[in-house]
């Protein structure tokens, strides 16, 4: 190899990056057309109340089925889409499809323990596209969901230092009624003063403190730490969820450190529809 000679020649490809690169170049030109052809598709992870255990609602994950690579998580073709701009056309396709799904939720399923609440992921473009708010307001009355039922997911690094332009259309959705979810909470160094300038009402635990969780005993110093994020949450008046749940240890102790909320193949893996509303008629029905 090349490399190995060292001086001055040049290196020769490494052919898994090339392969990386053919797929990657492949996947970008092949979006839009999936979009069309109707190549996405969501699965629904439940949102369990850890109070009592119940599904209160669930996250919205998109997934490609690709027809060459089979299904391609989001890891793979959202920073694409982001980059080409798809991402709009896309998320709003996200939306709609979990705002009805949400609606045809709640009305099978009745709404004992409050309705049922719909999770949805925005990316950093969605949230500078000037359609946000309109396209928001308009795919909840065509639908019929209340605001209330809806909570918009955005990264903590996505408003790490946002000025305020950007944070006025998650505003204007927050006093509509929609929840604001900070979505890897913990991993983006943001300064905890800054949380009260946000628009909002729950935080979501990345997965690596819940990881922390998983030996016995956990780690005295991630408790503590776990433990004043939810106090300081609360005292702030926000709901804790935690995602990345894996086995019942952790979701006792996230439960016994004031966790409001859970999500994780403790309780359930994503998938399709049908499988959320067995779930959630299973709970129900004791
Ligand atoms: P996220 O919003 O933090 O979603 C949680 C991720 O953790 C999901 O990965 C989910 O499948 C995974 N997960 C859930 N429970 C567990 C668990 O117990 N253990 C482990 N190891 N993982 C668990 P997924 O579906 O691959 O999604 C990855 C990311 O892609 C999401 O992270 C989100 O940032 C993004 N994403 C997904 N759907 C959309 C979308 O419609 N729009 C946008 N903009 N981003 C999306
Ligand atoms: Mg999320
Ligand atoms: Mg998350
Ligand atoms: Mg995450």
């Amino acid at each position: 190899r090349a490399k190995s000679a060292g001086g001055n020649r040049y290196e020769l490809a490494d052919p898994e990056a090339d392969a990386r690169a053919i797929t990657r170049h492949g996947l970008t030109t092949a979006l839009p057309a999936a979009l069309d052809r109707g190549e996405f598709f969501i699965e629904y992870q439940p949102l369990v109340h850890l109070g009592d255990d119940s599904v209160r609602g669930a996250e919205a994950l998109v997934r490609w089925l690709h027809p060459q690579h089979g299904v391609l998580g989001p890891d793979r073709f959202i920073p694409l889409a982001e980059h080409t701009g798809l991402i709009v056309p896309l998320g709003r396709w996200v939306l709609e499809q979990s705002v009805r799904q949400a609606r045809d939720w709640q009305e099978r399923h009745g709404d004992q323990a409050g309705p049922f609440r719909i999770n949805v992921n925005l990316s950093p473009c969605q949230l500078t596209h000037p359609g946000l708010v309109a396209d928001t307001v308009d795919i909840l009355e065509r639908a019929g969901l209340e605001p209330a039922s809806l909570c918009l997911e955005v990264t903590e690094s996505a408003l790490i230092g946002a000025d305020d332009d950007l944070l006025k259309p998650l505003r204007r959705l927050a006093e509509m009624g929609v929840d604001i979810a900070l979505d890897d909470f913990g991993t983006g160094y943001s300064n905890l003063a800054n949380l009260r300038r946000l628009p909002v009402s729950i935080l979501k635990l990345d997965r690596s403190f819940t990881q922390s969780m998983q030996q016995f005993p956990a780690d005295p110093v991630d408790l503590k730490i776990v433990e004043g994020i939810v106090s300081l949450a609360h005292s702030l008046d926000l709901k804790v969820t935690v995602e990345g749940v894996e086995t019942g240890a952790q979701a006792e102790q996230l439960k016994l450190l004031g966790c409001d909320t859970a999500q994780g193949w403790y309780y359930a893996r994503p998938g399709p529809p049908d499988r959320l509303h067995e779930l959630a008629l299973v709970d129900a029905t004791g």
